[in-house]
């Protein structure tokens, strides 16, 4: 740990990746992110040149995020019309890039692979649109989309975009039930599907999927179920079909033209639904709107992985999530980057698929989540080391605070000290990354998100509200609207006001705790409700998870407060060891582990119970659900919950037959 002075706590951009970077000193990125602030209009006028408009915008951006002043509204680009498909793709065929690889598809088995050109996609891209708009899909209606890591999932979203309708994507594996919620509260008339997707050794028979939900009630506006036949995972003839209302994509899609009518919406229009992960509660349905969204993800890509046209980059992430749609489908095509789409798991066929991956693409630009790195870490090093890695540049993460320990094997192993590590902060809400080091201006330390992105205006404010100027820790806040933020919550334009603008007047709430250094550096403590309070010391829940995972037993640690008739809250961990430990394990790990936190933060910051756990409850996108952990923790087990969004629900019943073990 950083505390006892053992390890390097900063690290400078990589030498040859700054001398070509996009900015290249931390002098720079400060003048440009004083201008973003400053003038706005001249900062992101600037920037919005690079895209298409078919009108140009009258007024940059107007907001009102105050609730004591009024409804609040976010605009960007006001007056405009453009299109997010067209800026995504066709510029680019356009100037000349149609033999540009888009997409190189790695499938779930080694051996199954395609390419798809920037022109292969856009004549896809209208294929689909037409048969869209042959059903009746216009402007403005909901497409629900459940499939698997495929190009025909971006394609699909795209040909939504390209027509104005506005898409959502869940998760290809989330439970029929999930679905059918999700689908009842957009409405749509027509969703797209699988027959199936094998993930790692286990196939998903996801048309049958959607067959259960499409029988729940709530979901009789679906009038079309387009299936791709995804042979390689299930053939169509061991698929139920429902004729009248079922479709295979071969026989309707690839007859369609090749050219498709383009939707010029306005900049506000809609783009799409997305619902968050579900850590904290009940998923929301967040919309995103067009034009400040494509600016704002596309500007993220440019500078956070320093994008240039000779690299190769890859995004673990699922379409189903933010990162997905942000990081896959749009800020990437918006730069015309090619890019490794995967449909797997980074643990098959063994642990080193993704730097297999790595070398088989010259990949230089890496982006997955905390929870991958961890388990990747766990399996060992030699999974990585039979690997060259040596064209990656730049290593990302998202999705959770990563702690040191992690980071610094990011860092080391994977990327061989060449790359730089970007630890990028941000949500579904704000729709593209918020706090993030560029990799060729801003030193690096492990653990810290580091410093605002371009327009980006956060502060930390204490339990009265107030703001905390230079060094301290409270709640995170955002002060200013910024381009890709959502606009509401669909359908539900209240609660988007409760939860973001409510609770503190005049900004926008993140729900996560925070901590600035004397660096002006921001480091993420984990959520809010995770704070915990001993005896009037607040503690990050973040810290004392790292604390544990430094411990080279500790292969994952997930912390919540448990309230405490003295104490106010006490601390409660969850622990899964390395490799295949037996629980529970002998008293020495107990005492080793709350030894380690003792040293590396401080005795205050004690584990008052140790609870082991084979495994952690995680939502699909491999996040730690805590809300879970603290009912387990404070004996509330009848009150989980909705459950819907966990990976594997059985965790649970483990983690209760092991407490007080
Ligand atoms: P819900 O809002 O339904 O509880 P969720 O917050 O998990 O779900 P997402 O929008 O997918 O849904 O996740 C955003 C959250 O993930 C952030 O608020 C933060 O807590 C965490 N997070 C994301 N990236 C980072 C990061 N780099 N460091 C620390 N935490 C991060
Ligand atoms: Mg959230």
């Amino acid at each position: 740990m950083s505390a006892n002075g053992e390890y390097q706590t900063s690290y400078d951009p990589p030498k040859d990746l700054q001398a070509q970077a996009h900015v290249n000193s931390l002098d720079e990125y400060k003048r440009m992110y004083d201008q973003s602030l400053k003038d706005p209009e001249a900062f992101w006028g600037k920037i919005a040149e690079d895209f298409y408009w078919k009108k140009k915008w009258d007024v940059i951006e107007k907001h009102n995020i105050d609730t004591s002043k009024g409804p609040v509204s976010i605009e960007w680009f006001l007056g405009a019309q453009t299109n997010l498909a067209y800026n995504a793709v066709d510029r680019h065929v356009e100037a000349g890039m149609g033999d540009r690889v888009a997409f190189f598809w790695e499938g779930n088995d080694v051996d199954q692979s395609r390419t798809v050109t920037y022109k292969q996609l856009q004549d896809q891209v209208c294929q689909v649109a037409n048969f869209l708009l042959s059903k009746g899909v216009k402007k403005g209606s909901d497409v629900t989309i459940y499939l698997p890591m495929i190009p025909e999932l971006p394609a699909t979203m795209l040909a939504c975009a390209r027509i104005g309708a506005v898409h959502s994507v869940v998760f290809a594996g989330f439970s029929a039930e999930s679905l059918a919620g999700r689908i009842e509260d957009s409405r749509p008339s027509v969703v797209v599907t699988t027959s199936g997707v094998k993930r790692g050794a286990k196939p998903i028979e996801l048309k049958k999927i959607v067959d259960e939900a499409l029988a729940l009630p709530g979901t009789d506006s679906v009038t079309t179920v387009l299936v791709y036949d995804h042979s390689i995972a299930l053939p169509r003839n061991k698929v139920a079909f429902t004729e009248g209302r079922d479709v295979w994509w071969q026989d309707v899609v690839p007859g369609q033209p090749t050219e498709a009518p383009i939707e010029w919406v306005d900049a506000e229009h809609p783009s799409f639904k997305l619902y968050t992960s579900g850590s904290t509660g009940k998923p929301k349905g967040v919309l995103h709107t067009t034009a400040g969204y494509m600016v704002g993800a596309a500007t993220t890509f440019k500078y956070v992985f320093d994008h240039r046209a000779s690299d190769v980059y890859w995004c673990t992430a699922d379409c189903g999530w933010i990162t997905g749609h942000s990081y896959v489908t749009y800020g990437p095509l918006f730069n015309a980057a090619s890019q490794v789409v995967f449909e797997g798991v980074p643990t098959y066929p063994d642990a080193g698929r993704c730097w297999d991956i790595v070398d088989k693409y010259n990949v230089s630009l890496f982006y997955t989540a905390p929870t991958a790195i961890r388990s990747l870490m766990a399996a060992g090093d030699e999974f990585v080391t039979r690997s060259k890695r040596s064209s990656l540049r730049v290593l990302g993460t998202v999705g959770e605070p990563i702690n040191p320990e992690a980071w610094r094997w990011y860092n080391e192993v994977v990327g061989g000290g060449r790359a730089a590590i970007v630890d990028t902060w941000w949500q579904t809400e704000t729709g593209a990354h918020m706090i993030t080091p560029l990799p060729g201006a801003i030193p690096a330390k492990p653990g810290s998100a580091t410093l605002p992105f371009f327009g980006v205006e956060p502060a930390i404010l204490d339990e009265s509200g107030k703001e905390v100027e230079g060094p301290g820790q409270g709640y995170l806040v955002v002060k200013r609207s910024w381009p890709s933020m959502l606009r509401t919550i669909a359908g539900d334009h209240a609660r988007f006001e409760q939860t973001y603008f409510n609770v503190y007047k005049g900004y926008y709430f993140t729900g996560d705790g925070a901590r600035r250094d004397e660096d002006g550096y921001i480091w993420i403590l984990g959520r809010v409700d995770d704070v915990i309070n001993v005896s009037g010391h607040r503690i990050g829940t973040a810290e004392v998870e790292s604390a544990l995972v430094g411990h080279h037993l500790c292969a994952e640690a997930a912390v919540v407060p448990v309230e405490h008739a003295i104490k106010g809250q006490v601390i409660y961990a969850f622990v899964t060891l390395y490799g295949d430990a037996t629980y529970p394990p002998p008293e020495e790990t107990r005492k080793a582990l709350i030894a380690q936190v003792r040293k590396a933060i401080g005795p205050i910051a004690t584990p008052d119970v140790i609870h082991w756990a084979p495994s952690l409850p995680k939502t699909r996108s491999g996040k730690i659900m805590r809300r879970i952990l603290r009912k387990i923790a404070s004996r509330e087990e009848d009150q989980l919950g909705d459950i819907s969004t966990l990976a594997d629900p059985s965790v649970v019943e483990t983690l209760l037959s092991l407490r007080g073990k």
